[in-house]
């Protein structure tokens, strides 16, 4: 069958760290890339006789994911046991929630080239975070080449809120897109740093193909625990393809766990996949029902920031930006907040939020600077702004002005004057300059009479060079042809 006849179907499991100052049973801290097993204790160990209590922060973050993802906040949900055993986890179990998760019925709205797209989220539940396995010894630090495993108990029982999507995405690109829109609202609402690199957000892939047109799901299989967005698109590409290739030899996609190979770009099978009755799931003894009081979850809900959905909206309708600039604007928080503060010091919203996209975040990428290190404030940029607006300067005098707004943080009118770049753009003394060129230059005048139109160009940079390029080339333009047609 011919590849465009599959349609994936692609739902996704993204793993989230809070980042609560401490663990969600105990008082053990959460911070990342301190000496191995020096943040544990005997309840983040398992040991026998100890008693787990919940995180009220956790709690707290968690449900503030379920709101600002549109879930119904559960007023009852539970802990429970997940069994299994792998040394990463001591007590041979994980506490995590089964049948009755904190957050579910919710949805993501994502910008995609399309348009955007309602991606269901299934459910947003708390959990813990299991410890972490040091392959050593080998060439790879891989497992399947190592000579032994270290334990790293350190990030065992951080809390994680594991994010379930509805299987509405359908291709790799909106499977970026979700990730890219869920990691800015977790990074709005400040309840996770996100770091992909510390693995603060890893994803899990359920991928499977089906004949397009048709309602019947195919048999999926999921790509574990990915740390990179970029990672995420390429497994998803990789395993549509490899899924077809199966099919058409006529043969079955197997329902299995595959993990992303880095270096050799493909995925591998991992194990088979397990079913929920392999974890033997109970309900947690040691932990009390989450029971949550409407006025709470009412509270957390009123605190929550303007999210990037309403945000990206509002400028489009407010700043009369395309959705695709408003998307960019918004993407995060705090350079939202600092082109608001500018879009409205100018009568150009839409002229400051290009300087913003353009040179100001080129020059930022290449001089690897933030916006706390920024030397000029949204007022001078708008200044600059409503400058050019007013035919001030040319555009190419403009790009000069911002560097030394950049650099210096000098105010463009200071610059334009102590350079003397103001723009000429009074008519009267244009003219005399145009005048005097076509003195100059009768023969050309001769030519643009004959009829050679293409005249006028060598005219304009007469004009502009005897002006020392300081004459509005629009304005010199429209004088020079009322002059020869007069
Ligand atoms: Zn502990």
């Amino acid at each position: 069958m011919p590849f465009e006849d599959y349609e994936p179907v692609i739902g996704l499991e993204v793993h989230c760290e809070l980042k609560t100052a401490t663990k969600l049973f105990c008082g053990c801290p959460t911070t990342f890339g301190n000496e191995a097993n020096t943040q544990v204790c005997p309840v983040c160990l398992g040991l026998p006789g100890t008693l787990p209590v919940m995180n009220g922060k956790a709690v707290e973050f968690a449900v503030k994911i379920g709101h600002s993802l549109n879930c119904t906040i559960a007023s009852y949900s539970k802990m429970d046991r997940k069994n299994y055993y792998y040394p990463d986890l001591p007590k041979a179990y994980q506490v995590s929630q089964y049948d009755k998760p904190l957050n579910y019925g919710g949805y993501l709205d994502i910008v995609t080239k399309e348009g955007t797209k309602r991606i269901g989220v299934t459910r947003a539940h708390l959990e813990e975070d299991a410890g972490k396995l040091v392959h050593a010894g080998g060439k790879s630090g891989r497992l399947d080449s190592s000579d032994y495993s270290l334990a790293d108990y350190n990030r065992g029982g951080i809390p994680l809120v594991e994010i379930v999507s509805e299987p509405d995405i359908r291709s790799s690109d909106e499977a970026h897109a979700y990730l890219t829109a869920l990691k800015s609202i977790l990074l709005y609402i400040d309840v996770s740093d996100c770091n992909m690199e510390e693995g603060s957000l890893r994803c899990d892939a359920n991928v499977s193909i089906r004949k397009k047109g048709t309602e019947k799901f195919g048999t999926r299989t999921e790509i574990k625990n990915m740390n990179s967005f970029k990672f995420v698109k390429q497994a998803i590409e990789y395993e549509i393809k490899r899924q077809a290739g199966v099919l058409d030899k006529g043969e079955r996609v197997i329902q299995e766990s595959r993990l992303w190979d880095v270096t050799e770009n493909k995925t591998k099978s991992m194990r088979s996949k397990e079913e929920a009755h392999d974890y033997r799931y109970f309900p947690e003894p040691d932990l009390v029902p989450i029971i949550l009081d409407p006025a709470y979850v009412q509270k957390l809900k009123v605190e929550l920031p303007e999210l990037p959905g309403a945000k990206r909206a509002r400028f489009e309708t407010d700043f009369g930006l395309t959705p695709y600039d408003a998307g960019v604007l918004t993407s995060e928080q705090e350079l939202g907040k600092w082109f608001e503060v500018g879009a409205k010091l100018t009568k150009n919203p839409k002229g400051f939020a290009n300087w913003v996209m353009g040179d100001m975040a080129a020059q930022m990428k290449e001089q690897e600077k933030e916006l706390k290190d920024l030397k000029f404030d949204q007022k001078k940029l708008a200044e600059l702004v409503d400058i050019i607006d007013a035919g001030t300067i040319n555009s190419k005098q403009a790009k000069e002005v911002f560097l030394e707004l950049f650099n210096e943080g000098v105010s463009p009118a200071e610059v334009v004057k102590s350079k003397g770049m103001a723009q000429v753009s009074d008519p009267k003394a244009i003219e005399a300059v145009v005048g005097k060129v076509l003195d100059e230059n009768p023969n050309v005048v001769v030519d643009y009479m004959g009829g050679k139109q293409g005249v006028i160009g060598f005219l304009v940079g007469k004009v502009m060079q005897a002006s020392q390029g300081k004459a509005n080339p629009k304005m010199v333009n429209e004088i020079i042809k009322k002059k020869l047609d007069s």
